[in-house]
């Protein structure tokens, strides 16, 4: 068998790999398969941008609605050069399977545009996302698909998107976006839920498995928005940061990186790159270091059959959406490291995104620590349930936590029935 390179994967395949994993498990009927398998809805936009210097460039977006039966789509949008149809798609379904496993009443999708925003000044930024908004504003709204923030996407763009909406209904509508801005509806807690929500998990599974926290070595991969936050909560926690890395490289100090120098550092900078007290390290190689915990916050496609068997973590917490390839994950397991899979592990976004969601549809807004203390009830009683399904099925934490998910999508779909 030829070897894939990390460029050829296709992120929908793997998807839908898991999913037939879990299928088969429950014995789903072939024709329940087929449903699940289908995004129900995908919308590919071209759409023209005026750049400042007066030329006209042409973009591409999608959005795409895997499936609604539990409730109306929700999932975020990313900007990136490497966006393209089946990620999106993969996305879509991953965001399906998150919110049935944490069991909020949404189905799953995402959206994506085929653009580096680091080459955008702020204003095509705006006249990007303003025109992505009203090209995707038919499949979109507070009843049927609610987007919020992906990879290089924020706020500030959710602001956009939510005015640009409301400014073609001649009213604000600020359900139709989640990830806002406090002051036009947002939530407390919402920029920080990812990354406390993987901490919540992580700190569970180490119970479980008789890891202890405290001066556990931990690498994170990434350092946006859910790789900061998780890493200066680990470190918090008293855990002991070995290594973090973001786009331009990562970082090691084996005794230990001080997570809040490294946040101020990254404020100043733009990056991790040369902050004092650290040795720069290959990107790739962070990944392959000694530690406790690894957790990969960046993108899909990190951990492959390529560097699974040199992973020497205890523990991996996909932070990011699909970071671990079929067969990387394969390895790990073989190989006796636990992986607490993304939908689990990154639940905790949209489960904040969904407390936006209702505190905007209610016009009522709650206090951070209630915000928080809902978000850690619905990931300990959800990593419990995932631990309960694996420890009565014998298998890993992803197939438990798909076993959970998929069945409540399956029965879903079954009480409904197939229209007319
Ligand atoms: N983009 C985040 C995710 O992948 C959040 C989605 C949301 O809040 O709707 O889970």
């Amino acid at each position: 068998m030829a070897i894939k390179q990390p460029e050829t994967l296709n992120p929908f395949a793997e998807a839908v790999a898991q999913f037939d994993a879990a299928a088969e498990r429950l014995k789903l009927s072939p024709e329940l398969r087929a449903i699940l398998r289908a995004p129900k809805r995908e919308l590919t936009v071209n759409f023209p941008v005026r750049m400042d210097d007066g030329r006209v460039e042409m973009f591409t977006g999608y959005r795409v609605q895997h499936n609604i039966n539990r409730g109306p789509a929700k999932g975020g949008i990313r900007y990136d050069a490497n966006v393209s149809i089946d990620e999106v798609r993969a996305l879509a379904m991953w965001m399906t399977w998150k919110c049935a496993v944490v069991n909020i009443p949404f189905g799953g999708a995402k959206g994506g545009v085929i653009v580096d925003p680091r080459q955008l000044s702020r204003g095509e930024l705006e006249r990007l996302t303003r025109r992505y908004a009203t090209e995707i504003a038919g499949v979109i709204g507070p009843e049927s698909d609610i987007p919020a923030p992906d990879v290089n996407t924020n706020p500030q763009i959710m602001a956009w998107i939510m005015d640009t909406y409301s400014m073609h209904k001649g009213y604000s509508v600020p359900a139709v976006v989640t990830g806002k801005p406090l002051s036009i509806g947002g939530s407390e807690g919402r920029m920080e839920a990812t990354g406390r929500g993987v901490y919540v998990v992580t700190r569970e599974a180490c119970k479980a498995l008789g890891i202890e926290m405290k001066g556990a070595s931990v690498v994170v991969q990434g350092f946006g928005n859910v790789g900061s936050v998780t890493a200066r909560l680990m470190h918090e926690a008293g855990c002991r940061v070995i290594a973090l890395s973001d786009v331009y490289g990562a970082i090691h100090n084996p005794d230990g990186i001080d997570v809040k120098l490294a946040l101020r550092f990254v404020q100043e900078h733009g990056t991790l790159k040369g902050l004092p007290g650290a040795t720069p390290i290959d990107g790739k190689e962070a990944l392959e270091l000694p530690c406790d915990i690894l957790i990969p916050a960046a993108t899909e496609g990190q951990i492959t059959e390529q560097n699974a068997h040199r992973i020497k973590a205890k523990l991996v917490v996909e932070a990011a959406n699909g970071p671990t390839t079929t067969e990387a994950d394969a390895i790990l397991h073989a190989r006796g490291i636990a992986v607490i899979p993304d939908i689990l592990a990154n639940a905790g976004g949209v489960t904040v995104s969904y407390f936006e969601w209702v505190q905007d549809l209610q016009h009522f807004f709650w206090a951070e620590d209630e915000i928080n203390l809902r978000l850690e009830s619905v990931m300990t009683r959800s990593f419990a349930a995932v631990q309960a399904k694996r420890d009565l099925e014998n298998c890993d934490y992803r197939l438990a936590a798909y076993l959970l998910a998929v069945a409540r999508v399956a029965e879903a779909t079954q009480v409904r029935g197939i229209y007319p």
